[in-house]
């Protein structure tokens, strides 16, 4: 099996009560999972085995792509929240936020207001061209700004999956409350490596 759940660098009851450990397990150790297995019975004995999963994302369709996004998305996502945030960016990123939104707090509203305005299931981006300029993107199921030629650097997961347990039907809350586990350092070098 070529692709596996990524280990997660805090325990499964760690970002709560952000993000409970019953919601961790059942998203990260269920539906993760289930888009991993999915993916890997897909590739099996296929040209896409030998594949880098960007490289699956940028040339497949339909339930490949879905899987194989899925698996992308849920691993950066999860890779994304610390317990231990310090609550906002610095350095670079920090200052291409303000020159694109004029305010941290005005990034922060627009991004969630993109998160809100999305209907169904999909996923809120900030991303960055290969020059450094920032943007947002809302993208529905499975989407990825990698297929947009544009550079990943913080999501947002929107599908109920990520927040039923947790808010039920608050995606509001959940947003609003994400802020509080984002790693910053982690955005800040995904960052830097675009505009080294
Ligand atoms: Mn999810």
């Amino acid at each position: 099996m070529k692709y596996s759940l990524q280990p997660l660098p805090y325990g499964d009851d760690a970002l709560e009560p952000i993000i409970s450990r019953d919601t961790v397990r059942v998203h990260y150790g269920k539906h993760e999972l289930g888009y991993i297995n999915k993916l890997n019975d897909m590739i099996a004995g296929t040209e896409y085995e030998t594949m880098s999963l960007e490289d699956i994302i940028r040339s497949s369709s339909g339930s490949l792509f879905n899987n194989a996004a899925q698996v992308w998305n849920h691993q950066f996502y999860f890779l994304t929240f610390t317990p231990h945030t310090r609550r906002h960016p610095v350095g670079a990123l920090a200052t291409a936020i303000e020159r694109h939104w004029e305010t941290f707090e005005t990034f922060c509203e627009v991004f969630m207001q993109s998160g809100m305005s999305l209907f169904g299931s999909g996923w809120v981006w900030l991303c960055s061209d290969d020059e450094g300029h920032l943007g947002i993107r809302a993208l529905s199921n499975a989407g990825n700004p990698l297929t947009e030629g544009l550079i990943p650097l913080l999501t947002f997961d929107v599908w109920e999956h990520a927040y039923y347990i947790d808010y039920r039907n608050r995606r509001d809350a959940h947003l609003h409350n994400l802020w509080q586990l984002v790693d910053w350092s982690v955005v800040e070098s995904r960052y830097n490596k675009v505009i080294e």
